[in-house]
């Protein structure tokens, strides 16, 4: 079995492709195996929980820097990749299922983002919004 190559096979275009791109791509790889039945919002919620687990099992029980050692390792650092895709993937999926346009939610969930934690009093700390005393 060879590796399919996408650009090559005609799924994406050749890089760099956009965000529109790839969610075309994931909705395509659906379409084509007649997944969308299965793919309710409950389900593919699931889905992303399930695959941030995945995620986080790569990191289970190990300090910072053993992790840091460990993605130095090209497979590790590949089967991490395959889970943040996976995570990322679903999500596109539950995006399209529910209508929702990432190229609108992003930039407006930054924009939120951008107003909680104003660089002035965020830069350089890991605290809540809530505990930034900005007024
Ligand atoms: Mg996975």
């Amino acid at each position: 079995m060879t590796t399919p190559d996408l650009a090559r096979d005609g799924l994406l275009p050749a890089k760099p492709a956009t965000l529109a791109d790839l969610v075309a791509a994931v909705c395509r790889f659906r379409d084509e195996r007649d997944w969308a039945q299965f793919h309710t919002a409950k389900n593919l919620a699931a889905a992303v929980a399930i695959e941030a687990a995945e995620l986080q099992e790569r990191f289970l029980w190990k300090t910072d820097a053993e992790v840091e050692r460990d993605l130095a390792d090209a497979a590790t650092r590949a089967g991490v990749a395959e889970e943040i895709a996976d995570v990322v993937m679903f999500a596109m999926l539950l995006a399209d299922r529910l209508g929702i346009d990432l190229a609108d939610a992003i930039p407006a969930k930054l924009a939120a983002n951008e107003r909680k934690y104003p660089v002035e009093l965020a830069r350089g700390n890991a605290r809540k919004y809530t505990e930034l005393g900005g007024g």
